[in-house]
């Protein structure tokens, strides 16, 4: 089980304010469901596809055209429900959101607003000093995506590409809980992971998979506390949203932004208005993009379509056992049966490529090398050809096999470093290439002894001096390594060295 104690850290404090201020801040994260097929329609989900060819009767709002539910996306849902720990609601309904949107032609958009399929969840979301925070889920509705306008190919029409409508999301929607622009980042940072694991979205912000909304409001110090302990939202400041929000720099950015608007206006004297706005990243900004709607402004009303969503139990059970390990969980195993840091065990869940590649990597040999080797030296090495894990020149048993020539006592660190270059760079198998290459390290101290005599003959000043200084001796090991060609065992080096200077 994972230890779910910690501290609730200090709410973040705007310098440079007559006041003190803290900020609250509420994430509806839509998330594309991975499915082949749209929410309601056979029509495919495959991105960068011809424009409106991936368009079905429905999805283009022809007459007598009606919507028939994707099971896949319901098991989606409930999936990243689950993984969100969050409640199944057995029985759930679609509405109509009336809406003229170009790229939506039927008008209005099958949400659920009364009825969603999942109910409370959590997020557990780390913090870069070693905190963490459980950020708690309101819900999760099933909804259609809409289209894409674009209005900058003609200068005089705008065209409309309907491949994206229809195609099913998760809107997320957090409770206020989050406390500063970096705690936002690293919720969407940690939901996306768990979505990943969960295949559920493939968390692509650069395509619009996945955007966020990001609800925004500062109160005094004190004032979060009594939302806590009675739940009511008098307590906290007005809020405004920033709309479709698609990327982690960009949603800090806007959080800091808008904050600092909103307290100059209040200790100006004014008030914020509730309404949507956009971030403007080039002029650093946000502005107002229409006043905040309310739901009956959309007159939403069940969907007439549709009939209540009912799915059973036991269905939900068998996706619940299905589910794979999660991110928290399979962190805590690492640190527990590998024996790593918080940090390397963060680093190496941060993808499930890269924790199942370490895992075959560690497999009986000493996780923390494995760990370091990992890290260090294969990450380091991708990054610099801008490689992902899954297209790595060296395999997990080729990793493994450097790993267990160190372990032996074959091989030194630094001749472990060359060879991992060859391998990279040449393939072949670890122990083989040390065996042609005359890589193995020198453990017979007869031959060490030779070395070190000979370095001693070589330099009788420096031996004078270092039989005054013993700190000097290192550089007797240094020549003795370079004479062996970096094979000498190093601590077999260092005895010797010490032992023969005393002489
Ligand atoms: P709506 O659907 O009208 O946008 P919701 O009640 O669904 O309103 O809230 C939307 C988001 O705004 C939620 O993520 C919620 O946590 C967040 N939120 C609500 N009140 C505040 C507030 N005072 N400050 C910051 N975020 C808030
Ligand atoms: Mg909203």
């Amino acid at each position: 089980m994972l230890d779910l104690t910690y501290e609730t850290p200090k709410p973040k404090v705007i310098a440079g304010a007559k006041h003190d201020w803290e900020l609250v801040i509420g994430l509806e994260v839509h998330a594309q469901v991975a499915s082949n097929a749209k929410l309601f329609s056979g029509a495919s989900t495959t991105f960068g596809a011809e424009p409106n060819s991936n368009v079905a009767f429905v999805d283009a709002a022809m007459p007598g055209m009606l919507p028939v539910i994707n099971e896949f996306c319901v098991a989606q849902a409930v999936r990243t429900g689950l993984g969100l720990k969050a409640d199944i609601n057995l029985w759930s309904a679609f509405d109509r959101k009336n809406y003229f949107y170009p790229d939506l032609p039927q008008g209005y958009q099958i949400s659920q607003l009364y009825h969603p399929i999942v109910g409370e969840g959590e997020v557990l979301v780390e913090l870069g000093d070693g905190t963490a925070r459980l950020v708690r889920v309101e819900r999760i509705h099933l909804e259609q995506d809409a289209g894409k306008s674009i209005h900058d190919m003609d200068p005089n029409m705008s065209f409309v590409d309907l491949n994206r409508t229809g195609v099913a999301l998760m809107e997320i929607v957090s409770r206020p809980d989050i406390r500063g622009p970096e705690e936002a980042a690293a919720y969407v940072v940690k939901l996306r992971q768990i979505m990943q694991y969960l295949g559920t979205c493939d968390g692509n912000m650069q395509n619009g998979n996945l955007r966020a909304d990001v609800n925004v409001s500062v109160c005094r110090p004190g004032d979060y506390e009594k939302y806590q302990e009675t739940q009511d939202f008098s307590h906290l400041g007005t809020r405004c949203e920033i709309k479709n929000m698609n990327s982690m720099r960009f949603i800090q950015q806007a959080i800091e932004v808008e904050a600092r608007r909103q307290i100059a206006i209040i200790e100006d004297g004014g008030e914020v208005v509730q309404e949507t706005r956009l971030y403007d990243p080039d002029k650093g900004e946000t502005r107002s993009m229409r006043s905040k709607e309310e739901a009956h402004d959309y007159r939403y009303f069940p969907c007439p379509d549709l009939l209540p969503l009912e799915i059973e139990q036991g269905w939900v059970d068998d996706i619940a056992k299905a589910l794979p390990e999660l991110p928290d969980e399979k962190k805590s195993r690492f640190i527990r049966d590998f024996g790593l840091s918080d940090y390397d065990a963060s680093v190496l869940t941060a993808e499930t490529a890269a924790a199942a590649f370490f895992e075959k990597v560690a497999e009986d040999r000493d996780g923390k090398l494995a760990a370091n080797w990992v890290i260090n030296e294969l990450f380091g090495r991708l990054k610099k050809d801008e490689k992902e894990i899954t297209d790595s020149p060296v395999s997990p048993e080729q990793l493994g096999g450097i790993i267990a020539l160190i372990t032996k006592g074959d091989i030194s660190g630094k001749i472990a470093k060359d060879l991992f270059e060859i391998v990279y760079t040449e393939g072949g198998d670890p122990a083989e290439i040390v065996e042609a290459r005359g890589m193995k390290q020198v453990t017979d101290t007869g031959a060490i002894e030779a070395a070190v005599d000979q370095v001693i003959a070589d330099n009788p000043a420096q031996v004078a001096k270092a039989k005054e200084n013993p700190k000097l001796a290192g550089w007797f090991v240094g020549q003795v390594m370079k004479a062996t060609g970096g094979k000498a065992n190093p601590k077999a080096v260092n005895e010797i060295v010490a032992r023969k200077l005393a002489e």
